[in-house]
């Protein structure tokens, strides 16, 4: 089997560009709007009985799809007796074992794609472990993808959202496409962007929606902004932890309304936040159930466990059954006032992040430090797949990064460089290979950790 070097995994970025820099992909996304758009857009609303039909017929597709092709899969189906077409009842699905993350990442590349190729478009993940999985994203998924997300942009703005609207994305990286046919346009700001700039930027812009981390608009809202005075409506926050009353309490200074969104990139939107406040799953992009932490039984609807999803729009590297590490609670659909009928969600434990003290009374958000993560692949040439990563700042005017190294070669004066764009240069920064990371009283595992007392 050809193994796949460090510039093969660098070349990713290129193949990529090259797939997506014509204008074929907006064509085939306006294609698909003529003719999907009633159906994606009414899913949520039919009925529950409908949506797990079509679940299921989904799910069976994709499980022998994956079985057939996909060899991570077709060891493990073999393993458990299973024959092409065994999937008939939610019975027969409940027999499949669980995906982790790190069968992703050992299996990369030749195990967790049918064809080599299907590596010209991936996606990484580091989430709330810090390490990253690289998968394989098919063009199909991100078209479907794309207009699941115009979707979302009117079920979180109770339909104030128009086409002609702009939305703009303070995020990691822009997404693939970005217009269809001059509407549904995005912009995007990496969250390396200084606060002021980004606050100029979206008073040119007068975004309808911008979509960031909490921990970026916390710092928005510092600089004593009234958003809606630049045309913004709504602020979907999403990747990091937030509470309603921390959002309640942001709403009020910014003026704008602020909506939560649960997602990951392996099996991308998993919950929205509507109007009313209640978050509804997209029941349509993923399929998902809780576990207990333990035995790894399925729990009960309101019952707390962690989340087990199948993604239903991607085949290039099918995600089923997989262990996404977050604790939830699980719920029937209920009446909102909102129409939505897709089951809720009561409660989500994720990563709750710390931003790193720079100055006396100045910060950078978390997720500054875990987009520059993303971007070591991404800007900076580094492979970072199997890759692990965690910040911590024990005291003012230093941070220390441990890095626990995947199979690919990193350099490690790049990564500094790339810090030193977050962190001002005196303050001090060592990065420190190590084995496993430092065992940090009272904190479970987060990419980011601010140890500094406040009064420091
Ligand atoms: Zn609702």
């Amino acid at each position: 089997m050809k193994t796949f070097t460090n510039e093969d995994y660098l070349n990713i970025k290129k193949k990529a560009r090259e797939v997506f820099q014509d204008n074929i992909h907006k064509n085939i996304v306006k294609e698909m709007m003529e003719k999907d758009w009633p159906s994606i857009r009414n899913f949520p609303y039919q009925s529950y009985k409908k949506i797990k039909e079509w679940q299921l017929k989904r799910i069976s597709y994709i499980v022998d799809y994956a079985y057939e092709n996909i060899p991570l899969y077709r060891k493990k189906y073999d393993a458990i007796g299973f024959k092409k077409g065994d999937i008939k009842t939610w019975k027969d699905y409940d027999k499949l074992p669980i995906l982790t993350k790190e069968e992703l990442i050992n299996g990369f590349p030749n195990e967790i794609v049918k064809d080599l190729a299907d590596l010209n478009i991936t996606t990484r993940s580091s989430g709330s472990s810090g390490k990253f999985v690289t998968i394989a994203v098919s063009k199909d998924a991100i078209y479907n993808d794309t207009i699941q997300g115009f979707r979302q942009y009117y079920l979180q703005t109770n339909n104030r959202y128009k086409p002609t609207d702009t939305v703009l994305f303070i995020y990691t990286c822009p997404w693939w496409i970005t217009e269809v046919d001059h509407l549904y346009k995005s912009e995007f700001l990496p969250t390396t962007t200084k606060i002021d700039d980004a606050i100029k930027k979206i008073k040119e812009l007068r975004p309808k929606i911008i979509s960031t981390y909490p921990t970026y608009l916390e710092r928005i809202s510092e600089k004593k902004v009234d958003l809606s005075q630049y045309g913004v409506d709504t602020v979907i926050v999403h990747s990091e932890q937030s509470n309603r009353s921390f959002r309640d309490k942001l709403e009020k200074e910014l003026n704008v309304k602020i909506v939560d969104e649960y997602s990951s990139e392996e099996l991308t939107r998993i919950a929205l936040e509507c109007p009313y406040h209640t978050y509804h799953i997209e029941e349509d992009a993923c399929y998902v159930e809780t576990v207990n932490p333990k035995t790894f039984k399925k729990t009960k609807n309101g019952e707390p466990g962690i989340l087990i999803g199948t993604n239903l729009l991607n085949l290039s590297t099918p995600i089923i059954k997989y262990n996404q590490g977050d604790l939830v609670i699980l719920d029937k659909p209920t009446k909102c006032s909102c129409k939505n009928n897709c089951r809720t969600m009561k409660k989500i434990e994720g990563r709750f992040m710390d931003s790193i003290k720079i100055n006396k009374n100045e910060y950078v958000p978390a997720s500054s430090f875990m987009d520059i993560a993303y971007n070591w692949f991404l800007e900076f040439n580094i492979p970072v797949h199997g890759l692990r990563y965690q910040f911590v700042q024990y005291q003012k005017n230093e941070l220390t990064l441990y890095l626990i190294k995947g199979p690919f070669d990193i350099d490690l004066e790049t990564i500094k460089n790339s810090i030193y764009l977050l962190i001002p240069h005196d303050m001090k920064l060592k990065i420190e290979i190590v084995k496993e990371f430092p065992e940090i009283k009272g904190h479970k595992y987060r990419p980011v950790i601010n140890l500094c007392k406040e009064d420091e």
